[in-house]
């Protein structure tokens, strides 16, 4: 009996029952669990009403406890008054004065122009949307109070739709008693109603026995013995600072109130991974065991030996794919570390095994890599491997898919095509992605938590090249297990790298010819980051051609990502013979392409690109014997950042101290390709900043699973709202 099941399908968990969960040996005394603040909708607070609510569900707020947790993104100072006389372009200010003078102006743009003094100087407020009743408000001698950016005006200093109140007499209070906290907001919903609402719903975390409260999902104990902040506590002051908390302070976000919060989100994402971990090894999948002849063969006819982190990694796998429970894991190797063997490996164990395997690549050309590679090494052992991407059509197409449904394609190399659910696997057993962080968490998660279930999960095998340090990869990649392949194949030189202006390109075009002159082949990578797709290629196409034109005695090759796959592909496998001496190409030749009889590799403009996008690029040289070289064309002048990263690549070719100093210049979130997708965004939380706070997170992520596990979800939810749900679909 065969079941034919869709690669989506097959790896989506399974439906997992609420009363599945196992109950705790300690349960919460019952009061505790009345966590009302988490059902209690919005709509209860003053002034939203239904369509305020409609609106403020874009900013993922439904309940009490959501506007609790909509944290701001920055505070303002608006707790001194400053004279007018003092005041600079560009200072954000809290004025108070008089109105002399309001008119209507009509200019090139219809404003009221409304004139203040304070007896140290003027300010011209201007308001570009206005209506009579405002218009007529601005009496002369009124006094007023504003909030805004100053900027240079024509006259006198101005503030442009500021913030403002008009004073009756008796209004004594000054300024505000607290910072100003400025919240994430959408069109319709301004920081006033934000500031209204969450004024409100502080007032909850006082309220009297019995009513609606908030509930401390952290053990008690634990918030004594570490001494943290307790949870209204913490909320309270981020939500409104006392006037003495510095604003640059908390905006580095080290408060002890601010670190409290954070501690706790990241145990809500930690949490949220590990229970799908959890939940993944409670299902069944397929026990590959037994003597495993194809692998015996495939190592014994490569040319070189594994290396011993090659095979302990290996080993880790066939431990894994043989628990009949579905392996998640993620192999970490550094550009070149040889995770392309281990993965055929893996491929074989479930071949062996009579199952098919799935394996994935971000890139047309990354896959059609693999694919070669993988013809290469498995169709003499008997093993057939067959394609399947986007772009193919018609009768390639057909047969593909014909092939992967009967069972016949053994293992099927393509990109995110065979997810398709048109795609139906007769016996998958394995599904392998390369390049992980082209992917996105947010995919990962998606593509394991889509479809229906069934009664055996296939195995997963995640490889990157972009090293996560131990402590992120805990948050980030909690949900699965990691391997680190860290050896690099013996024998390898590390790539000398040098940075070099555009008015020295002759010499660097003198180098090509040299390296080639001695038999070895180079790249020229042509970079343009956000021109469109068709700027990048003309642009690889001129410099093609003025290469071509300088060095006439060379085989001079170019690829882009306009090329037609076949064409790209025939391209490639030309130079990978040796019949292109030099390839000019676009960042398409990034991610793994292997070939290695190329010893140079010129980057132009590698100021535009980021670190790891570097060390990629970098990578594609240094995969033979052969000392090789990096040159990186810059032109001068280079901003601070750009001559930062470009000594760090001259520094070092270690992918993980690469990685690291990324996240340092650009963020995590740009490094783990989570940010363009806008998951793994924390409301408090910063990966770098707070990475002490980790080891700690795993621990009582580990407790609360195990001894409160009820407190799981609710914690999980308060932090992610919908996105806890990945893993209960
Ligand atoms: P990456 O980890 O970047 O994907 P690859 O799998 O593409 O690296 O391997 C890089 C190169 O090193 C390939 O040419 C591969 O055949 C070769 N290689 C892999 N393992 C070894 C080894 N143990 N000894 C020598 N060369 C190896
Ligand atoms: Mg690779």
């Amino acid at each position: 009996m065969r079941t034919v099941t869709s690669l989506r399908e097959s790896i989506a968990p399974p439906q997992v029952q609420r009363s599945e969960v196992p109950s705790t040996s300690t349960p919460l005394n019952p009061s505790e669990t009345v966590d009302k603040l988490d059902t209690l909708p919005v709509t209860v607070l003053r002034g939203v009403g239904s369509r305020v609510a409609t609106r403020l569900e874009r900013l993922r707020i439904r309940t009490v406890q959501d506007v609790l947790f909509h944290l701001p993104l920055r505070y303002e100072d608006r707790t001194r008054v400053s004279p007018m006389g003092s005041l600079r372009p560009g200072d954000q200010a809290v004025v108070e004065g008089v109105v002399d003078l309001a008119e209507v102006r009509i200019g090139r743009r219809r404003a009221l122009l409304v004139r203040v003094s304070d007896g140290t100087g003027a300010l011209t407020l201007r308001f570009f949307h206005f209506n009579a009743a405002q218009q007529t408000a601005f009496e002369r001698g009124r006094e007023i109070r504003c909030f805004g950016e100053i900027r240079t005006g024509s006259a006198t200093l101005e503030m442009i739709h500021p913030e403002y109140r008009l004073l009756s007499p008796g209004d004594t209070a000054t300024a505000e008693d607290h910072l100003t906290p400025v919240y994430p907001a959408t069109e319709g919903v301004h920081q006033l109603t934000l500031r209204a609402i969450t004024e409100q719903a502080l007032q909850y975390l006082d309220a009297p026995a019995g009513a609606p409260r908030l509930v401390d999902w952290l053990p008690a104990e634990l918030v004594r013995a570490w001494r943290l902040t307790t949870l209204p506590a913490a909320l309270r002051f981020v939500h409104r600072p006392p006037p003495g908390a510095s604003v640059e302070l908390l905006a580095q976000g080290n408060h002890p109130a601010q670190q409290r919060l954070a501690y706790e989100e990241l145990l809500a994402h930690h949490l949220s991974l590990s229970r799908m971990r959890q939940r993944l090894q409670s299902l069944a999948a397929p026990v590959f065991a037994g003597r495993q002849p194809l692998v015996e063969q495939f190592v014994g006819s490569l040319p070189f030996a594994m290396t011993s982190a090659q095979a302990r990694v290996i080993e880790e796998l066939r431990h894994d794919l043989a628990r009949g429970h579905p392996m998640a894991r993620l192999v970490q190797g550094d550009v070149g570390s040889g995770k392309t063997v281990v993965a055929a490996c893996a491929a074989l164990i479930a071949v062996q095994a009579g199952y098919q395997v799935a394996l994935m690549a971000p890139t047309e050309l990354l896959a059609e890599q693999h694919f070669r590679s993988f013809r290469t090494w498995l169709e003499p052992l008997g093993v057939a491997v067959v394609w399947h991407a986007g772009k193919a059509r018609g009768k390639i197409r057909d047969a593909a898919l014909q092939a992967i449904g009967s069972g016949a394609g053994q293992v099927a190399v393509g990109t995110h095509a065979l997810f398709q659910t048109e795609v139906e696997f007769a016996r998958l057993g394995l599904v392998i992605i390369d390049e992980q962080h082209r992917f996105g968490v947010h995919q990962r998660l998606a593509l394991r938590d889509k479809g229906r279930s069934q009664a055996r999960r296939p195995h997963q095998l995640v490889m990157t090249a972009t090293p996560i340090p131990r402590t992120l990869a805990m948050t980030v990649y909690a949900d699965l297990d990691t391997s680190i392949i860290d050896e690099l194949p013996p024998g390898r030189q590390p790539v000398k790298t040098v940075a070099v202006s555009q008015t020295r390109r002759d010499e660097v075009v003198q180098s090509v010819r040299n390296a080639c002159a001695a038999g070895q082949q180079a790249y020229w990578v042509c970079t343009l980051i956000e021109a469109s797709e068709t700027l990048q290629c003309q642009a690889a196409e001129n410099t093609a051609a003025y290469l071509a034109e300088c060095l006439p005695e060379l085989r001079t090759g170019l690829v882009h990502g306009r090329l037609k796959p076949a064409e790209k592909e025939a391209r490639m496998a030309a130079f990978k013979a040796g019949d292109i001496d030099l390839l000019v190409a676009t960042t398409v030749i990034e991610v793994g392409v292997d070939v290695p009889n190329a010893t140079l590799m010129i980057i132009e403009n590698p100021e535009r690109l980021g670190l790891a996008q570097l060390h990629q690029l970098r990578g594609r040289v240094g995969r033979g014997s052969q000392a090789s070289s990096c040159v990186l064309l810059y032109h001068a002048p280079l901003t601070e950042t750009a001559r930062a990263r470009l000594s760090v690549l001259r520094e070092t070719g270690d992918g993980f101290e690469i990685a690291r100093r990324d996240m340092e210049l650009r963020g995590p979130g740009e490094v783990l390709g989570t940010r363009q997708t806008g998951e793994m965004q924390f409301h408090i939380a910063d990966l770098l900043r707070d990475e002490g706070l980790l080891a700690a997170v795993e621990q009582v992520g580990h407790d609360l699973l195990q001894h409160y596990p009820e407190r799981v979800t609710p914690l999980i939810r308060r932090w992610l709202g919908e996105a806890a749900d990945y893993g209960e679909v």
